[in-house]
């Protein structure tokens, strides 16, 4: 008699859940989820409210504990220290060796660290998971000052949560403007400007150049480039994330900045499938970079894994980028290409409230009109309202001529299609209509 397939996930997360949930709705098969990090599945964006008091771990579990052996599928709280593709065999830190037919990688990622003197002192921390959080709760007890080096996505959440407890934070950037490689310049200028309405002290052109310890090993100060002394006690690193591919090195699975996988997310072994923050595509989709560290993606990965272990093979063929982030107070949409720098043979537009910290901007194919993205500051829009404009080559006109049909600001929210429309027109010369109308039967 032919035993059950056994499906084994490396990795409790979006990607590696998401694997399981529908291997489980499309076969009988044994399945189980190995992670270090958390006996269960939670939402890792949400994070930072834990810290901030706002939310306890229990509300971040997206599903209770008896989902998981009501689906029979096992859970292993431990970390793989090695993959042994001939013996088709995971070495577990502490537990005994786990034996596979089909394994998932789905590992994520880790905190990328920059190299600086002084930067293994005690109390210096990335963000990624559950540890992290307990260390940096365990850092920032009392605390004066912190610094957090790096202006992207985490760095602001991680200034936001240490504001949040009183802790004055300077936030030191590189570049010149804030995430200035992703947001082009007048939209970094308004988040960079609502990050200091925020009292964060926020430093462009500014790196770091050492950590600076006291006699037990704490951080006591920073040192930039310019030479200048911050005195602290606490530094946040977030100057990005890399695929955590570490434990996987001599096993004979082909990987370089992550693990390398084809559109059915297969890797260079057999029965050995790659989803998630920690994979690299040989071939990128077109439009898309080859690793993408985003929820979004990695649930897409997930669902496409299982169908494939399935057998049901489908490819990946992801829609119209998308991401969405919050700054303080204000929220950040960007769905299809909205480049940081106008690319040649495109045009775009940017309208801006003159008081309050929202904006919208706009991006089009100049000879054919077609419209390729936008993004949002403070204002909402509707994924799959955007997504079919992009994906059917709306022209820019009728975009702006059906802007409102995407908004979905509550209603007592205040709205400015009318005002963009305007704004629209005598900036670029393009002739938009009314609003059409519209017929409601009810019934
Ligand atoms: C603070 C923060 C905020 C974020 N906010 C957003 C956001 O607003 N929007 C967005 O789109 N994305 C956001 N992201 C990114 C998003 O969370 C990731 O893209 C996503 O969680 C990746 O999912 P994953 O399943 O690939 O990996 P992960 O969620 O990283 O899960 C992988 C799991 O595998 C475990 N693991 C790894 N190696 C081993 C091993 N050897 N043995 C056992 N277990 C192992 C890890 O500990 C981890 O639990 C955020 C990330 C962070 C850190």
């Amino acid at each position: 008699m032919r035993l059950m397939k056994h499906v084994v996930i490396i990795g409790n997360g979006i990607a590696g859940i998401t694997a399981a949930r529908h291997i489980r709705k499309g076969s009988d098969y044994r399945i189980t989820v190995i992670s270090g990090e958390s006996d269960h599945f939670y939402s890792r964006t949400a994070l930072m409210y834990l810290y901030m008091g706002q939310m306890e771990y229990h509300h971040l579990k997206p599903y209770e504990d008896w989902f998981w052996p009501k689906n029979r599928i096992e859970l292993v709280k431990d970390w793989v220290e090695k993959v042994e593709v001939e013996q088709q065999q995971l070495i577990l830190r502490n537990g005994e060796p786990i034996p596979y037919d089909e394994l998932i990688i789905a590992a994520g990622s880790r905190w990328r660290r920059g190299g600086w003197p002084g930067e293994g002192a005690k109390s210096v921390h990335g963000l990624y998971g559950l540890q992290d959080l307990e260390a940096i709760e365990a850092s920032t007890a009392g605390i004066e000052k912190a610094v957090v080096v790096g202006g992207g996505l985490i760095g602001v959440e991680l200034a936001e949560m240490l504001h949040s407890r009183g802790i004055p934070v300077s936030l030191l950037v590189r570049e010149k403007g804030y995430w200035a490689s992703v947001l082009p310049p007048e939209e970094a200028t308004l988040v960079g400007e609502h990050l200091k309405k925020h009292h964060i002290d926020l430093r462009f052109n500014t790196s770091l150049e050492e950590v600076q310890q006291d006699a037990a090993g704490r951080v006591q100060a920073i040192v930039t480039g310019d030479g200048e002394k911050i005195a602290c006690q606490f530094l946040g690193i977030t100057i990005g994330v890399e695929p955590n591919i570490a434990f996987l090195q001599g096993s004979g699975i082909e990987t370089d900045k992550g693990v390398l996988v084809d559109e059915y997310f297969r890797t260079s072994v057999r029965g050995v499938y790659a989803i998630g923050d920690c994979v690299q595509y040989r071939k990128p989709p077109p439009g898309r970079k080859p690793v993408e560290q985003v929820w979004y993606t990695g649930r897409e990965h997930g669902l496409l894994a299982a169908k494939n272990i399935c057998g049901k093979p489908a490819a990946y063929k992801p829609g119209p980028w998308f991401n969405s982030a919050k700054f303080f107070d204000v929220e950040y949409q960007v769905y299809g290409d909205v480049p940081a720098r106008l690319p040649e043979g495109w045009d775009w537009f940017y309208w801006q409230h003159p008081r309050k910290d929202q904006a919208l901007r706009l991006v089009w194919e100049q000879e054919s009109g077609k419209f390729r993205g936008v993004n949002l500051l403070g204002i909402r829009y509707r994924q799959e309202v955007c997504e079919q404009w992009i994906i059917s080559g709306t022209k820019i006109e009728e975009v702006v001529t059906q802007l409102h049909q995407a908004n979905f600001d509550p209603e007592f929210h205040n709205k400015y299609e009318e005002e963009i429309k305007t704004a629209f027109t005598e900036q670029t010369g393009r002739t938009v209509h009314g609003r059409k109308k519209r017929w409601w039967v009810f019934g």
